[in-house]
């Protein structure tokens, strides 16, 4: 994998409808320092990136100290950072700038974002030809396994994010213990969490989207069961769409979900901190300070022209 996640957090600004982590389902976790050094050091030796994310990662109270010891650890051509670039946290810029190597922005204030409904589960798609080859085939191809990462969350290490997700919402089983090299495993041992995970689980199954400005969330009746032994905040608060009868699409029907890869935007949200990007030679975005945050926030040169002789 291109990358492993360290999910320092699950509180975010936002509440988007399909969240990966599913934010404001319940109250967020902050991860506790101890476990957040014991996680990095795992990561020794990982010729990739190892990812900061949450949620929002800057709501986390010891962001700027996270940074730090990820750097001296880890050093920065392996750190990327997941973030909205949240308004208030603009503080935060020379670290980010000093520590990450990559960063990976999206604001969601585009509604040409869509998130897979991750909560209608392939279980309930399939309920009535449970043993459909079709059903195993679609959690082999997953794109979030072939695009997406690893991660360690408070319950462990997990194959895949969205497990990793799955397994703190709804109170499953812990991941693998967080140790040196545990990222080391091959495909064929990760049979038991995706036993657990991905038959709870959508993102695999060609279902319709969601725009994520939409603060629904899809979810399908055994999943809505289980939401309701924990608690979740968005079914209390009618934030759910239940889908008795899912229907699958074409992959072509599909809405197209990677919109916030657009550079030109996320220049425009970088600017918030006063940060632009340099695309790199993998096709990452690197950030750089500018030297004030009006600057940043000026258009550029050829958007002036253009403006001057459209
Ligand atoms: S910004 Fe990201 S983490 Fe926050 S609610 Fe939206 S999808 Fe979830
Ligand atoms: S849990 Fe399984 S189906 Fe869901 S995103 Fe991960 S690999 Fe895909």
């Amino acid at each position: 994998m291109d990358t492993v996640q360290i999910e320092i957090t699950d509180a975010c600004v936002f509440r988007c409808g399909n969240c990966t982590r599913f934010c404001g389902s319940k109250k967020p976790f902050y991860m506790e320092m101890d476990y957040y050094r014991r996680a990095v050091d795992s990561m020794v030796g990982y010729p990739n990136m190892v990812g900061i994310m949450g949620g929002e990662p800057l709501l986390h109270p010891q962001f700027a100290e996270i940074c730090d010891y990820a750097l001296a650890t880890l050093g920065k051509k392996h750190l990327g950072l997941w973030s909205t670039f949240p308004a208030g946290y603009e503080h935060h810029r020379d670290t980010i700038c000093r520590t990450f190597d990559y960063i990976f922005l999206n604001d969601h204030s585009r509604g040409d974002i869509f998130h897979s409904p991750i909560l209608v589960s392939s279980d309930h798609v399939f309920r009535n030809d449970p043993e459909n080859p079709l059903r195993w085939q679609l959690i082999n191809d997953c794109w979030v396994q072939n695009t997406w990462s690893a991660s360690i969350n408070p319950k462990g290490a997990f194959f895949c994010e969205v497990a990793a997700s799955l397994s703190m919402l709804f109170d499953g089983p812990a991941g693998w213990p967080v140790e040196p090299g545990w990222w080391r495993r091959m495909p064929w041992q990760y049979g038991e969490q995706i036993e657990w995970a991905c038959r709870r689980c959508g993102c695999a199954m060609p279902l319709q989207r969601r725009s994520s400005q939409d603060e629904r969330d899809d979810v399908s009746p055994d999943n809505l069961i289980q939401l309701g032994l924990v608690k979740s905040k968005k079914v209390a608060a009618g934030d759910v769409v239940v889908h008795e009868a899912p229907q699958l699409v074409s992959k072509g029907e599909l809405a197209y979900h990677q919109a916030y890869k657009d550079t030109a935007w996320r220049q425009t949200v970088a600017a918030k901190y006063g940060i632009f990007l340099e695309v790199t030679d993998r096709g990452f975005w690197r950030p750089h300070l500018q030297k004030c945050i009006s600057a940043a926030s000026r258009p550029s040169a050829f958007a002036e022209m253009q403006a001057k002789y459209q």
